[in-house]
């Protein structure tokens, strides 16, 4: 039997009444079942009976200090008062007590408690000892929220969600320790923390209510549930978990896929520490790829060849399989692409060898495809804004490189391919060439997918050019990412829509709409 009222526990935080009746209704109305309510954020005095009136689920009162990552700028003895009338207030079914303080308030009535420890700075070395002592206190679940600095913080945390013998949601804070907010429900956590409202700043690394319900399909985590992440620095804005989450549901495979934000050169210490749960996989993005090849115990031909990988296959003595997915999807994008023209054009579809092809970029994403394509036959061009990138991407894997000022006067070409971000999201009015260089019957391919159709794809349709977008190649990536994850090939054109729904203005609105409490201004709320 489940020890809280729901999987989901909703933060619900406005300084306003007003604001904080509107917030703790919308929600009750979008399905939540629990919700905690952050009388701290309050700028007035709390009243109790102007809250009640719009409870709709079992509610948990929260009255944080500062130095807990709350606004409560009163006496802590002020504090204790409110505490205690908020349990004998008859409004709330749970109360959360710091470990510092729950020997001071007694039990009381049915309301159930939750006792807390915080830290916001850090993960201190006798966490296990404070659990410890938490754990022989009077509570009905025990809360841990600290701050990770180090891999091995977010091992002892997963380590604590795998020992705790009574009901425990211990989870690591921010980006960083985001992936442990998820592992907590696992190892048994009655709930996971969700902010109705993400934009009011409620604590580092906490998801919106919604995310549960567009990317994180948390209520399905269970003991089996396999885990798999987004290893790379920043990951906030990937669309890899709509992606891969979407695909595990729909395939019904047991599994959940989250953000990993790992800075540069922790790659072997976070994947070593995270072994505890086990990830059983990792989508490797910048700037871990290179070394991601190196982690690897055993490395697919393509690793070898690009000396990078974007895929990490965990295998059961902890030990990687390395694999390099975006070699082969700008391949097969690039293939597709050429035989359906040749198709509608009525000739023999070329051959790569038969082909010149310019590069513009020389990092991650034109190492695979210059990789490929040289081993394909191709003449390979490369041009960089920083020409000894282009130079040295040339030497190592083959090809030419000329000078970036020069690259609208190369004299032979078939495929143009970007692989520089000029053009992405929110730079849409940038192109990386310029229009006059796109000729009738030239094969443009950007590899920017946000937007799809980016300025170049435009001005190259406008002017006769074939056109592949970077969704295809991003798809593609992602689909034998997935194969080799789960050993299933999942559908491609579902993927597409998928990915092509999530990007797209209205849906963004509609999250961003989510976020906001119910429509109503926000004018003067902080004042
Ligand atoms: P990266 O390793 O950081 O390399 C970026 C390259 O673009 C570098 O050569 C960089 O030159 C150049 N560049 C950056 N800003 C530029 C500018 N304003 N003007 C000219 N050149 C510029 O990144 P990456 O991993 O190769 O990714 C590059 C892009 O490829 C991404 O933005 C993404 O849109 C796309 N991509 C798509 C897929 C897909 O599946 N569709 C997969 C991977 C990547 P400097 O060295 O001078 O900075």
């Amino acid at each position: 039997m489940s020890v809280g009222p729901d999987k989901i526990c909703g933060v619900v935080a406005r300084t306003r009444h007003k604001m904080m009746q509107v917030e703790l209704r919308e929600a009750a109305a979008r399905g939540a079942k629990f919700l905690e309510v952050r009388l701290d954020f309050l700028s007035k005095a709390v009243d109790f009976k102007r809250l009640q009136a719009y409870k709709g689920c079992p509610w948990m009162a929260t009255f944080r200090r500062p130095v807990d990552g709350g606004r409560w700028s009163g006496s802590e003895a002020e504090r204790q008062m409110v505490l205690r009338q908020a349990i004998v207030s008859g409004v709330f079914d749970w109360i959360d007590l710091e470990t510092d303080v729950i020997e001071n308030i007694r039990r009381f009535g049915p309301v159930k408690r939750v006792v807390s420890y915080h830290n916001m700075t850090e993960t201190p070395q006798n966490l296990d000892e404070i659990y410890d002592k938490m754990l022989t206190q009077d509570a009905d679940v025990y809360k841990i929220a600290v701050m990770p600095k180090t891999a091995d913080d977010l091992q002892r945390i997963v380590e604590i969600q795998k020992r705790a013998s009574k009901p425990t949601v211990a989870f690591a804070m921010g980006e960083f320790g985001f992936v442990t907010r998820f592992t907590a429900l696992k190892f048994g956590a009655p709930w996971i923390y969700g902010a109705f409202n993400k934009e009011r700043g409620i604590a580092p690394g906490l998801p919106a209510l919604h995310e549960f319900r567009t990317t994180y399909p948390v209520r399905a985590i269970g003991p089996n549930t396999k885990f798999f992440a987004l290893l790379g620095d920043p990951v906030g804005h990937s669309y890899s978990p709509i992606l891969h989450n979407h695909l595990f549901r729909r395939l019904k495979v047991d599994a959940v896929y989250v953000p990993f934000r790992v800075p540069d050169g922790q790659l072997a210490d976070a994947t070593d520490a995270m072994n505890a749960v086990p990830i059983s996989g990792y989508s490797v993005t910048i700037p871990h790829k290179e070394a991601a090849a190196l982690r690897a115990k055993e490395v697919d031909p393509m690793v070898h060849i690009v000396g990078a990988a974007n895929t990490l296959q965990a295998r059961a003595d902890g030990t990687f399989l390395a694999a390099n997915t975006d070699y082969p999807a700008a391949l097969e994008s690039l293939r597709t692409h050429l035989d359906a023209k040749a198709l509608s054009e009525g000739v023999k579809p070329p051959d790569f060898s038969q082909l010149f092809v310019l590069v513009l970029g020389a990092g991650g994403a034109a190492r695979a495809i210059v990789a490929a394509l040289v081993r394909a036959g191709s003449s390979v061009t490369i041009t960089s804004r920083t020409p000894e990138r282009a130079t040295k991407l040339a030497e190592q894997i083959g090809g030419k490189s000329c000078d970036w000022q020069a690259r609208h006067s190369i004299a032979q070409c078939d495929i143009l391919i970007n692989c520089t971000p000029v053009g992405m999201h929110p730079k849409v009015d940038e192109s990386p060439v310029h229009a006059s260089f796109l000729k009738p019957g030239l094969v443009v391919f950007d590899t920017v997918y946000n937007p799809e159709h980016t300025l170049l794809i435009r001005d190259a349709e406008s002017r006769g050019c074939t056109t592949i977008s970077g969704v295809d190649m991003f798809v593609r990536q992602a689909a034998k990412q997935f194969e080799i994850f789960t050993g299933i090939a999942p559908p491609l054109e579902d993927m597409r829509e998928l990915l092509r729904k999530a990007m797209s203005p209205l849906t963004a609105a509609m999250d961003t709409e989510a976020e906001k409490s119910g429509g109503m201004g926000e004018a003067g709320e902080n004042a």
